[in-house]
């Protein structure tokens, strides 16, 4: 339908008052006369109002609640009886909120006026200029008032003109203060004009000539005044706006007239009245004042005619004769007229004879009073037309034909309106109709039977039953044997038989099918479709979505089509399939094949989108890809019948975040059945019922969703977070949230997109932390570039979301004034863009500091409770405790011992990760789940998982293995991962980039090498280290045994890890039993890391770990024992001061025998004693500082059984390895050869890993790893010396020219695979000691060792906070710099600067170093040097670390 100037004003005005507008749509074949105005302000104008259409097929009413708005919505449509229908049974809600109805009438107000008693304000307007006003006047009203108005108004046409408000003038004129007075105006609206006459001749009714005194007037009912005032205020304050007269009913009058017309509807515009004729027309429906219609009648009249615009009214009195009647029977005046009732058509071609026609008429009594023209279907009730089906929906249905010919049965066909009525395309008629048919066939069935049981029927008849009966479900052969027992009952006399016969039709089993159209069939994405879902029949129902991609925005969020699917996954037994027909015919052929097949209740969602019937096939097909390749139509196919792992099949690439959540929880839920209830109820919080609840829960919800009969969750808290704190507060927030009774849905903010937020009604709490220089933590990022980009257009995409927002961060975290903004900029920025989008901000920022006395705590505590003063909740007393958190303490106790879901995990192949609990407890098998951070970003573009990978770490007790072993890790790396491995911190290998499905693979091969991963990662003893000593084999045969029995001694003993990677068969030793003696089931509060060290060589850092024994050699250079070291420890929090690094204390001395049960008391002196509470305050170096040395040291003692004698004197003089050849005491020969970082892999000029191979092939002896990440090439016999040196030769292994800055390196993985790395490392530091070993050469220091470390983050891997000099990273780019660490791993470093980018590292280090070359003493390291020379204090122990950080006198960094 084309737009008409009334149209288009009132869509305007709608537009640019409301905040949410709604259009729905006319069927088919029409268009809306709105869409054209509509589309064009939203490119064009700055109001930018949500915008929802409504398909014919949707219910409007729920719609309108659904998207209520607080300040005005606006609904525009067509009147027609159907939607008169599904407006009226929430018409009664409605009418208390600020909602207009504006509704284009042509000519009849039959079917609007059935909305009027349930409404306070009705308006009509006649002309396109009154439509315009009163659609300023509505709106003012229902803003202000805070109520329904409906405005009726007539289509007009084409030639009217409108003079309309500027844009820029109707929100002030909203938002104004009513007035309490009439505007000082000529032409108030209510002021008689002059001598009591109004502006062409028409007259107002407050006085004028009907000489009724306000005395005999009838008192209006109090409400009715008052909603008058209210409407006399809105008018004032309109007409001040567009300076036209407004007037609830207005004259043209003759002279003492004997008749008035009182016209209720459109009424046409002639010069002058009739003589003795006065019409009366109303604009004001409700309300309707009694003293206003007696003012319009005079006391001359002896007759009143009451013509309305009703034309369908089935009954005799019509709604405003009667009020006119009892107006005058009720009112006081004396000589009352006669009422008479007459109906008005279509009045453009009225003329003044006419009315003079319709006087004589009313005089004469003769026959009904009509004026002007109407229509054939005039007066009475149109006949119900067929469903007009748009013709790009036959795609499918001529699909349905073609495949199931003959036995297609369209329960809701529209060809049955004709015989049925219109509710016969109703869901709830098709439902009825299948569910009476499959009665009848099971009538057939039972009279089927009866007839074979009752004898009478020959052989070969009774076969042909027989063999009907098994076939009855087959299509094929149902159909084919059918027409068989038609004949061959045909003229046998057995009631049973006349029964079949009776019942015929259903012998062929026919396939069912319920159709959902927006066109043409009511919405099936409600009730109909849970009915069918719900009763289990063997019936398929296909909804058509039509919303095209690009429109998606403007469909009502509640009415998705795919959400359909989702609820009906939910339902657990049901067939759900997502298919586009522009996309995948074959796959839609396959979805309607199997959901035939499915003796269950079938769903198929098919796509076809287009605007108009009109649309090209072309469009259709751009729209469809669009949508399909987006991921807002996922193409899928969900079969409850297979087996779990085929039962769903993903048929495009793209997988929608809601069947991703979906997909997850399934697996989830899988594994949980699998596993043991009350660990599924530890772990999983929400998910602590059984699976069935779980599913009813989720249903329930998706249920309620789906038919909006509930709000939406008042609260989503979205977070972002990259170490998890921010994910805590929002969690807490969430829970403390549910515990007030809101319904709170909490995600990452990546994992929204605008489209789905600016649908949330409730409140939207933001919570995020700081990564980096004030950017946002990774899973926000993608979310505020897209905020940034919107900014960055001038749009407002998230108009009308209100939020709030917390920050967190530490102001201390960027000491220099010129980086202070970047404190908790993540926080302010995202607040300051939100707002900048078009979001309410109805909380203020709320910013959580670390350095505050609580930390962030203190900020939040006063935030907190304003989000609850907003949602209304702050009263709400909660009583129950708070859900408590799920920590590792409870994944680890709740695991049985270490299985968890990890078995169950590891089949899922819909995803590359397993659960979050999952990959807590994997670390305890060596396993860490890690994702590739090069590409994290545009996976998450692209709507993919990010691309999940594993790290392993393998347990090798002192680094120590032999060539084949060196081997199979080298294959492993190329089969299982990356094609390279690294030799760790702690001597041993680890893999990177392991895929899921490749982990169980590479853990056996691991064992088939006679390794294992079994606690080299987790809260348990980590992977016990060993001193290299090259030259001393004897010794170091000895400490490796002991080193190996330490590590044997403290493993657990859990059977879990032979079950899940080995399939249950041990590799070797002693039948392992699911008991841990000394772990119990809690295991231990942290990571445990042990170190054996052999003076005077350091290379195991010994002070850095919690437990070490340094060798003591007897007078014979015998291995006497080990003084016991305590309490070291590296890991940090950036800005924590509770946090620290630790040395080591020296306790005392004991035997090798006594050494593993030293070890064990050690280590439950700390599982008893460690804090559980805070993992940040966990490692024993805390737990030593917070008991004292000397308690711990009793305890130890007490559970030994004896005191530890005395330490013995040691010295250490380096902690660095010793490159080159070294010959044992035994004669064999060992080469340490410099591996950069570890990192095994061939490059260009430098083929280590090939080399390494190689040698690995020829060597005889054994490898030994070192903790600076070296390797010995060790126990080579003289025999073979030649021959090694050749190789390593050949490869360039033997090249140890390097600086001996470049030697004393050390840096660990960090990006791409360390989840935790803030910058890079491994791959930068080698690129920065390039530079720096320049400066070195310079000053003449090229082969002087100064131990240089960096790491990606504070936990220290690469022990930085020992080095002399130190890099920890902050941000990408941006470290940490520490300075004074002692050579030989003595003495902790202290922070110099506490962000340094290259630049300030190279100035910083070249006077440093050229003062180092010129003024050292004699052997001087550079640690002491920093300290000596007045750069940096001395740590003394870890609790002082921060004291005097920031540099010394003049190299101070000066703070503002
Ligand atoms: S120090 Fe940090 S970044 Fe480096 S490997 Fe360890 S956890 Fe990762």
């Amino acid at each position: 339908m084309s737009p008409t100037p009334s149209t288009s004003s009132v869509a305007r005005i709608a537009f640019l008052s409301s905040d949410v507008l709604v259009n729905s749509l006319p069927p088919l074949p029409t268009t809306s006369p709105y869409s054209q105005t509509v589309k064009s302000l939203s490119d064009a104008s700055r109001h930018t109002p949500t915008i929802l259409s409504i398909p014919n097929g949707g219910d409007p009413g729920a719609t309108l609640l659904r998207n209520r708005s607080g300040k005005l919505l606006s609904y525009l449509a067509l009147a027609s009886p159907h939607l008169v229908t599904r407006l009226i049974p929430h018409i009664a809600e409605l009418s208390s909120l600020p909602v207009v109805f504006h509704l284009a009438v042509q000519d009849d107000l039959s079917d609007v006026l059935t909305l009027r008693p349930s409404i306070p304000f009705v308006l009509q307007s006649s002309t396109a200029q009154q439509a315009h006003d009163h659609a300023l006047l509505a709106s003012k009203l229902a803003r202000t008032e805070k109520k329904a108005v409906l405005h009726i108004f007539h289509l007009g046409d084409s030639t009217e003109t409108v003079e309309e408000v500027q844009e820029g003038r109707v929100q002030p004129f909203l938002n104004s203060e009513l007035p309490r007075s009439p505007p000082r105006t000529p032409i108030s609206p209510f002021s008689n004009g002059v001598n009591g006459h109004g502006a062409n001749g028409y007259l107002n009714g407050s006085n004028g000539i009907n000489g009724h005194h306000v005395d005999d007037l009838i008192e209006p009912d109090s409400v009715t005044s008052e909603l008058y005032r209210s409407y006399e205020a809105a008018t004032w304050s309109t007409v001040a706006l567009t300076r036209r007269v407004i007037r609830p009913i207005t004259h043209r009058a003759s002279t003492s007239p004997d008749t008035v017309i009182i016209s209720f509807g459109r009424f046409p515009t002639l010069s002058e009245s009739p003589a003795g004729v006065s019409l009366v027309f109303v604009s004001l429906f409700s309300p309707l004042l009694p003293a206003k219609l007696l003012q319009a009648i005079p006391a001359s009249a002896d007759r009143v005619i009451v013509l309305e615009q009703i034309q369908k009214w089935p009954v005799k009195f019509t709604p405003f004769y009667l009020e006119v009647v009892s107006t005058i029977q009720n009112s006081s005046i004396e000589r009352k007229p006669a009422v008479l009732s007459g109906v008005l058509g279509n009045s453009d071609n009225v003329k003044q004879v006419d009315l003079l026609k319709l006087v004589q008429q009313a005089f004469s009594g003769l026959g009904p009073l009509r004026l002007g023209s109407f229509s054939n279907e005039e007066t009475t009730i149109a006949p119900v037309e067929l469903p007009h089906v748009p013709k790009h929906e036959l795609s499918y249905t001529k699909i349905l034909s073609n495949l199931f010919d003959g036995r297609l049965e369209i329960a809701n066909t529209p060809f049955l309106v004709a015989s049925e009525g219109s509710a016969a395309t109703s869901p709830e008629f098709a439902l009825g109709k299948v569910r009476g048919e499959l009665e009848d066939r099971e009538e057939l069935v039972r009279a089927v039977q009866e007839l074979m049981d009752s004898g009478d029927l020959s052989g070969d008849v009774h076969a042909l039953l027989g063999k009907w009966m098994r076939a009855r479900d087959d299509p094929a052969k149902s159909k084919a044997l059918a027409e068989e027992v038609v004949w061959e009952l045909d003229g046998v006399k057995d009631p049973a038989a006349a029964k079949v016969l009776a019942l015929k039709h259903h012998l062929p089993a026919l396939s069912r099918w319920i159709i959902g159209s927006d066109a043409w069939a009511y919405d099936l994405g409600a009730s109909g479709l849970h009915h069918a879902i719900a009763s289990g029949l063997n019936v398929n129902v296909l909804v058509v979505d039509t919303t095209p991609y690009s429109a998606r925005h403007t469909a009502d969020p509640h009415r998705r089509k795919q959400d359909v699917g989702l609820y009906a996954m939910n339902h657990g037994d049901v067939y759900v399939a997502s298919v586009a027909v522009y996309s995948s015919y074959a796959q839609v052929l396959q979805a309607f094949v199997e959901a035939d097949r499915y003796p269950g209740p079938s769903v198929v969602l098919a796509y076809l989108p287009y605007e108009s019937e009109d649309a090209m096939a072309l469009e259709v097909l751009k729209e469809t890809k669009n949508a399909v390749d987006a991921g807002y139509w996922p193409l899928y196919r969900w079969d409850p019948s297979k087996e779990d792992g085929e039962a769903f099949s993903l048929d495009s690439d793209a997988v929608k975040r809601e069947l991703q959540v979906f997909l997850d929880r399934q697996n989830h839920l899988s594994q949980l059945v699998r596993s043991k209830p009350e660990m599924a109820s530890e772990l999983v919080g929400s998910l602590g019922e059984s699976v069935k609840e779980a599913r009813r829960r989720r249903a329930q919800k998706a249920y309620e969703e789906l038919l909006g009969a509930i709000d939406a969750p008042p609260m989503l808290v979205l977070y972002a977070s990259d170490g998890g704190k921010a994910e805590k507060v929002a969690k807490r927030l969430a829970g403390r949230g549910k515990a007030r009774g809101l319904s709170v849905d909490m995600k990452t903010m990546d994992s929204v997109v605008l489209e789905d937020l600016v649908k949330e009604e409730g409140l939207v709490v933001f919570v995020t932390s700081v990564a980096g220089q004030g950017e946002f933590p990774q899973n926000g990022r993608s979310f505020v570039k897209v905020l940034n980009g919107a900014v960055g257009r001038g749009e407002k995409p998230l108009q009308g979301v209100k939020f709030a927002v917390f920050g967190m961060g530490d102001s201390h975290y960027w000491p220099r004034p010129e980086d202070r903004h970047y404190y908790n900029k993540s926080g302010k920025d995202l607040d300051a863009r939100l707002e900048q989008v078009g979001a309410e901000r109805v909380v203020q920022l709320g910013l959580g500091d670390d350095q505050d006395a609580d930390g962030p705590e203190t900020g939040y505590k006063i935030w907190e409770p304003l989000v609850w003063k907003f949602l209304g909740v702050d009263a709400v007393e909660v009583r129950e405790a708070e859900p408590e958190p799920i920590t590792n303490e409870h994944i680890k106790v709740a695991s049985n011992y270490l299985r968890g879901t990890i078995a169950e995990g590891l089949e899922d192949q819909t995803t590359g990760a397993l659960s979050p609990a999952d990959t807590q407890l994997t670390k305890f098998h060596g396993i860490y789940q890690q994702d590739d951070r090069d590409i994290r970003d545009e996976r998450q573009a692209e709507g993919a998982e990010p691309a999940y990978q594993f790290m392993i770490r393998v347990r090798m007790p002192g680094g120590v293995c032999k060539p084949e072993q060196w081997l199979q890790m080298d294959q492993i790396a190329d089969e299982h991962g990356n094609g390279t491995f690294k030799i760790t911190t702690r001597q041993t290998f680890q893999f990177h980039g392991v895929i899921k499905r490749h982990l169980k693979s590479a853990i056996k091969d691991i064992n088939r090498a006679l390794l294992d991963t079994l606690a080299a990662c987790g809260d348990v003893n980590r992977n016990v280290l060993c001193s290299a000593v090259p030259s001393l084999s004897k010794l170091h045969a000895e400490i490796y045994e002991f080193a190996k029995g330490v590590s044997e001694h403290l493993l657990p003993r859990t059977t879990a890890y032979h079950e899940i990677w080995l399939d249950k068969k041990q590799v070797a030793g002693d039948a392992l039993k699911d008991v841990e003696p000394l772990y119990g089931e809690f295991y231990l509060p942290r990571k445990f890391k042990v170190a054996v060290a052999v003076p005077p060589t350091n290379d195991v850092d010994i002070f850095a770990n919690d437990l070490g024994f340094i060798a003591i050699l007897d007078d014979k250079g015998c291995l006497a024992g080990f003084n016991v070291t305590a309490g070291g420890g590296m890991g940090v929090t950036h800005g924590n001061k509770k946090t620290y690094p630790r040395t080591a204390d020296v306790m005392g001395f004991c035997t090798v025998e006594q050494g593993k049960f030293v070890a064990e008391k050690i280590m439950l002196v700390q599982r008893d004693n460690g804090n559980r509470e805070d993992r940040k305050n966990a490692r024993l170096k805390y737990t030593i500082d917070r008991m004292g040395l000397d308690v711990f040291k009793a305890e130890v003692e007490k559970l030994l059984g004896y005191k530890l004698a005395p330490a013995r004197p040691y010295s250490f003089d380096r902690n660095i390895d010793d490159f080159g050849w070294a010959t044992g005491e035994d004669g064999k020969h060992h080469f340490t050869l410099f591996i950069e970082n570890g990192r095994i892999q061939d490059e260009p000029g430098r083929d280590f890993k090939a080399g390494m191979r190689e040698l690995a092939k020829i060597h005889k002896g054994t490898f030994r790893l070192t903790a600076n990440q070296h390797v010995v090439v060790s126990d080579i016999p003289t025999s073979e010396l030649e021959t090694i040196k050749n190789l390593l030769a050949k490869y360039k292994l033997d090249n140890l020219s390097q600086s001996g800055l470049r030697l004393s390196s050390s840096a660990c993985v960090a990006f791409p695979t360390c989840g935790l790395a803030m910058a890079e490392s491994e791959r930068y530091l080698p690129v920065l000691i390039d530079k720096v070993e320049k400066m070195c050469e310079e000053n003449g220091l090229r082969n002087d060792s100064i131990v240089m470390r960096m790491t990606g983050c504070p936990n220290g891997c690469a022990r930085p906070y020992l080095a002399e000099v130190a890099f920890v990273g902050k941000a990408p780019g941006t470290y940490l710099m520490l300075l004074g660490g002692g050579y030989y791993g003595q003495r902790l470093n202290k922070i110099y600067r506490e962000s340094v980018t290259e630049p300030e590292i190279l100035a910083i280090l070249n006077p440093m170093i050229k003062q180092y070359a010129l003024e050292r003493l004699e052997g001087e390291h550079f640690g002491d040097f920093a300290i000596r020379a007045g750069y940096i204090a001395p740590t003394t122990s870890g609790a002082e670390w921060y004291d005097r950080m920031g540099g010394e006198g003049e190299h101070r960094e000066v703070m503002a």
